[in-house]
């Protein structure tokens, strides 16, 4: 089994439904061993070519003396203790109730993998609910119907890199690719993390001998990791648990996905391949901050700008950092130049920081830092109702919405309904008649009004019925 994965959830919402279809009749009933109560179901379940254990805190139903709201957060903690992952489900027919809002707090304290499902998100009837499911912070809702099979590709979608993460700790898949685990590297790390604190997530991403090892090394200032410009060189590790401290002395704990390690290890071409594009997904899609290393001998290449566009699409914070910079000879020109190039290829990032380094000399390391600290708490920005629906009075004043057909297109209200990235839902006659152009006009205007620079934000439009 690679990992496990906890359904938790309020009752009713439709666990244990999943649950049966994930393990079908699989199901290993494992009520009276140690440590699991007849609380929790565990059974083995599959969803395409992943295996995985599913267990399911089903069960809150039966009364006791404790509330129920007692129960569930033992329940759930340790649930959420014993898996790796967690699917939280709610209702999308009813919406987020209070409850949900509880569990939510929980996994967020926990600070566990949560995959936010709504479910019985089948017909129109959930529409109002899932979008309601950003407002709880946990990121983009799965749309699920446990009960007609629907989202269950959305679902593998998420789980399959979670799944690769988990199988790589346990070095089960990688026999040829001779990946060192991370817990190995824990041992000999630099500075232990204390274990409440989540490290922040990044990973540099960048084309070969764009300088991704000399950068981490450098970062880790240690020539623990051996670099060089000849494939097949020694490399430990996929990702390194370090704290990172800025200009202001202050570490910040950090877990940085290092996409060279592995691909440098493959023997076979057609591995290579393979694992160079899939790598470079999986660690965008686990970052917060992805950081795309460009060489500055030759920037902004097709994969520099696939990668960087992914991350976007991602809705990732993105800082691109151009490397070797000790060795550029006319600095002013070629910035000038590098800054003209991003904005014509890369104009879904406008904003984004453009930091230029030089991982040999450790120079522009400090702003390095400072971009990824600073794009990481725009990505987590969160703006205050009454400032946004003040906003957008300005703007709808400023540049009304378009009246397609002779339909006048009302704004009414907005709010944000998400963050990392941020997200914005503006209640409207007519969503789907506003022109893209009207929603750029107002991403654009949040961007700087908000000071937002960089970050992916999205945009909902959604009617009142
Ligand atoms: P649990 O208490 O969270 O384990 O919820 P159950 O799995 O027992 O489901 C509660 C109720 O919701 C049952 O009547 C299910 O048939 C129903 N249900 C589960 N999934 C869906 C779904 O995707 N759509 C609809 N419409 N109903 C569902
Ligand atoms: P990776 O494939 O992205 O991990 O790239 P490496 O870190 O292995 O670097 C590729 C080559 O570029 C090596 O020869 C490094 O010494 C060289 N290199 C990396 N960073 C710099 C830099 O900032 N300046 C210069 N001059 N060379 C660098």
């Amino acid at each position: 089994m690679s990992f496990t994965l906890a359904i938790v959830g309020r009752p009713n919402v439709g666990k244990s439904t999943l649950f049966n279809r994930l393990v079908g009749k699989r199901l290993a009933l494992v009520d009276d061993q140690p440590g699991v109560t007849r609380d929790l179901r565990e059974g083995a379940a599959r969803l395409a070519d992943l295996r995985f254990t599913v267990i399911d805190t089903a069960g809150l139903e039966e009364a006791t003396d404790e509330s129920l709201q007692g129960r569930m957060r033992k329940l759930t903690e340790r649930a959420v203790d014993m898996a790796d992952v967690c699917l939280f489900m709610i209702d999308a027919r009813a919406g987020v109730t209070p409850t949900d809002e509880v569990f939510a707090e929980i996994l967020r304290k926990r600070s566990a993998h949560v995959i936010l499902a709504a479910n019985k998100g089948e017909g129109a009837a959930a529409d109002a609910g899932v979008i309601e499911a950003y407002s709880l912070g946990l990121g983009e809702p799965i749309r699920l119907s446990a009960e007609h099979g629907e989202g269950l590709n959305d679902l593998y979608t998420h789980l399959m890199p979670l799944a690769d993460k988990f199988a790589e700790r346990a070095a089960e898949d990688a026999p040829e690719i001779d990946v060192t685990l991370d817990e190995d590297l824990d041992d000999m790390d630099v500075v232990p993390v204390p274990t409440n604190a989540k490290p922040l997530q990044v990973a540099v991403v960048g084309r070969p001998n764009a300088g991704k090892s000399t950068l981490i090394n450098k970062i880790l200032g240690d020539e623990r990791l051996l670099t060089g410009p000849e494939a097949g060189i020694t490399r430990d590790a996929i990702s390194l648990r370090i704290d990172w401290a800025g200009d202001d002395g202050e570490p910040v704990p950090m877990r940085i996905f290092d996409t060279a390690g592995m691909r440098k290890k493959a023997k076979v071409q057609e591995k290579l391949e393979k694992l160079s594009v899939g790598d470079g997904l999986r660690a965008v899609k686990f970052a917060e901050v992805v950081v795309v290393l460009l060489d500055a001998a030759i920037p902004f290449e097709q994969q520099d700008l696939r990668i960087a566009d992914l991350a976007e699409r991602e809705g990732r914070a993105v800082v691109i950092a151009v490397n070797k910079w000790d060795i550029e000879d006319d600095k002013q020109d070629k910035l000038r130049e590098l800054k003209e190039s991003f904005e014509r290829l890369l104009p879904q990032l406008r904003g984004a920081p453009l930091i230029t380094v030089s991982a040999k000399t450790g120079r522009g390391l400090d702003r390095l830092h400072a971009a990824i600290m600073k794009a990481y708490d725009v990505w987590n920005r969160r703006v205050a109702t009454a400032a946004l629906n003040r906003w957008l009075s300005g703007m709808v004043e400023a540049h009304p919405p378009p009246a397609p057909q002779g339909k006048r297109i009302k704004l009414r209200y907005m709010t944000q309904a998400k963050t990392r990235p941020p997200g914005f839902v503006v209640m409207c006659s007519h969503p789907d008649k506003v022109p893209e152009s009207y929603s750029r006009y107002l991403v654009n205007g949040l961007r700087i009004d908000f000071d937002m620079p960089g970050t992916p934000i999205r945009l909902y439009m959604r009617g009142q019925n």
